[in-house]
C-alpha cells in the first residue's frame, strides 16, 4: 500500500493550485487526475481572469481574483513559464439604456475608481477599433487578465512537481472509505493509497466523490460551450463581454436552490451571455451559454449559431468568419453562489476546494494558496469566510 500525507483527487486548476501551494509548505502530496491535467473545464476555458471591481470589504471573488492574477503573473515572469499571460483589460460592451444605467450603478459602486471606467463608444473603439459604431459606450475593467488555460495549469502542475509533488494521470479513483484512525483509505486504477489528509478537487465530478463517503456536496453541473473562428493576424487587443446578460441577472428573481447566473431555465433560453478574446494564436473565440443539463457536455449548434450572432453584434467583423471548431465543458456551480473552499464540518482530515463555476480560471490559483494555508496553518483565513463548507455541506448523521 501507498501511503501519502495529503491526496488531491483532481488535476484542474483547482487540484494543481492547492499541489503547488501545499507542496510549497513542505508537505508530501499526491494527486490523482482520472485523465490528463486540464482535461476538462481548467483547459477549455476562455481564460479570462475577470478581476471584478470590489464592492466592499472583503469581496470574497474579488479578492480571489485578484490574487490569481498576481500568481499568473509570476508564473509568465518570475518563474519563466510561458503561458501567454497578458493583462489585456475587458471591454464589456453597451447596447441599451438601461445597460447604461446599470453600468453607471457598476461604476459608483466600485470601492477603487481605477479597477472600472465607463468609455464613450468613441473611446472604446480607439481602443479596440473592431468594435461596432452603434455601441452606446463600454465599461472598461484594465486589470482583467487572459493566459493560455492548458499551459498556465500545465504549468503550475509541473511548478508543484518541482517542489516534490507526485502526480498521477490517466488514474481515476474508485473509492475512497474512512478508517478508524481518521485517514482515508484511496483506490485509484491499481493503487491503494492511504492519506492522512484528502482533497476533492473533482469540479463536477465532486459530489460522486462525496457519495463514496455519504456526503452531499451542494454543486450542480453546468455546461459551458465555446467556439472558435481561423487563425488570423492579431485584430482584437482586449477580452470582450456584453452587459446583456448583466442586466438580465441584476432584475431577474432568484430561485432557490439553483444558481442564479444561468442563461437557459427549463430548457429555454432567458438571456444571452458573452465573454470572448483572440488567443495569441489568432484565433478568436466566445462563448457563454451556461445550462443545466447534468453529464452532458455535448456542443449545441443552435446556442453557437445565437452567440456568434451576438458576437457580431459588438463586432461586425465577425459576421464574415464563419465558425471552425466549436466544444463543450462542464463547470461545477455551488448552489448559493460562493466557492466552496475548507474542511468538510465534522470531517477534520477532508478538504473540498471547488464550485467555482464560470470564474473558476481566475479564482483558483488564489483559492489553492489559501486552502493550503488553511491546512498547514490550522487557522482559516478571514477571506474565506464565505467559501467554509461550514453550515453548507450536509454530512448525514452529523450536526
Ligand atoms: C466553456 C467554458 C468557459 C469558461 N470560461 C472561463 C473564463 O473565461 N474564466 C474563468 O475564470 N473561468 C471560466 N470557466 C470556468 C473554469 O474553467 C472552471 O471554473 C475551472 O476550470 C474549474 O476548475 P476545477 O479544477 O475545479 O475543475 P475541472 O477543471 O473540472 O477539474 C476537475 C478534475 O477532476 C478530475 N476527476 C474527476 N473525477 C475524478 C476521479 N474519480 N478520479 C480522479 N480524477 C477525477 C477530472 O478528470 C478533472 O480533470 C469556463 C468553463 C467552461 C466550461
Amino acid at each position: 500500500m501507498n501511503e501519502a500525507e495529503i491526496v488531491i483527487i483532481g488535476g484542474g486548476i483547482a487540484g494543481v493550485s492547492a499541489a503547488y501551494h501545499l507542496s510549497e509548505l513542505g508537505h508530501r502530496v499526491l494527486l490523482l487526475e482520472r485523465d490528463a491535467i486540464a482535461a476538462h473545464a481548467s483547459g477549455l476555458n476562455s481564460s479570462l481572469i475577470s478581476s471584478t471591481p470590489q464592492r466592499g470589504v472583503p469581496d470574497l471573488e474579488a479578492l480571489l481574483t485578484a490574487g490569481s492574477l498576481e500568481i499568473y503573473r509570476s508564473l509568465q515572469l518570475d518563474q519563466h513559464a510561458d503561458i501567454e499571460f497578458r493583462q489585456s483589460g475587458t471591454l464589456r460592451a453597451i447596447c441599451s439604456e438601461a445597460e447604461a444605467e446599470l453600468a453607471s450603478q457598476v461604476v459608483e459602486a466600485a470601492a477603487d475608481a481605477t479597477s472600472v471606467r465607463l468609455l464613450s463608444v468613441g473611446e472604446a473603439r480607439s481602443i479596440e477599433p473592431e468594435l461596432s459604431p452603434n455601441l452606446l459606450g463600454a465599461l472598461l475593467f484594465p486589470r482583467n487578465a487572459q493566459a493560455n488555460p492548458v499551459k498556465a495549469t500545465r504549468a503550475l502542475a509541473q511548478a508543484a512537481e518541482r517542489q516534490g509533488a507526485r502526480i498521477v494521470t490517466r488514474c481515476a479513483v474508485t473509492d475512497v472509505a474512512r478508517r478508524a484512525d481518521g485517514s482515508y483509505l484511496i483506490r485509484a486504477g491499481d493503487m491503494t493509497v492511504s492519506a492522512v489528509r484528502l482533497v476533492i478537487a473533482a469540479g463536477p465530478w465532486a459530489p460522486a466523490i462525496g457519495a463514496l463517503l455519504g456526503i452531499e456536496i451542494p454543486v450542480v453541473t453546468v455546461r459551458g460551450q465555446m467556439w472558435a473562428t481561423e487563425a488570423l493576424p492579431p485584430r482584437l487587443q482586449h477580452n470582450l463581454s456584453s452587459m446583456e446578460s448583466s442586466l438580465y441577472w441584476h432584475q431577474a428573481s432568484a430561485e432557490p436552490e439553483l444558481p442564479s447566473h444561468l442563461t437557459h431555465r427549463a430548457g429555454r433560453r432567458v438571456t444571452r451571455h458573452l465573454y470572448g478574446r483572440q488567443t495569441r494564436a489568432g484565433e478568436i473565440i466566445f462563448g457563454g451559454d451556461r445550462e443545466l443539463l447534468g453529464d452532458h457536455a455535448v456542443v449545441d449548434p443552435d446556442g453557437i449559431a445565437s452567440n456568434h450572432r451576438h458576437a457580431s453584434e459588438l463586432l461586425p467583423l465577425l459576421a464574415a468568419l464563419p465558425v471552425q471548431r466549436s466544444w463543450a465543458g462542464l463547470m461545477a456551480f455551488s448552489r448559493d453562489g460562493h466557492p466552496l473552499v475548507g474542511p468538510v464540518p465534522g470531517e477534520p482530515a477532508l478538504w473540498l476546494i471547488g464550485g467555482m463555476a464560470s470564474s473558476g480560471f481566475g479564482e483558483a490559483p488564489m483559492a489553492g494558496r489559501l486552502l493550503a494555508t488553511w491546512m498547514h496553518a490550522g487557522r482559516r483565513p478571514d477571506l474565506l469566510v464565505a467559501a467554509d463548507p461550514a453550515g453548507r455541506v450536509h454530512v448525514p448523521g452529523k450536526p
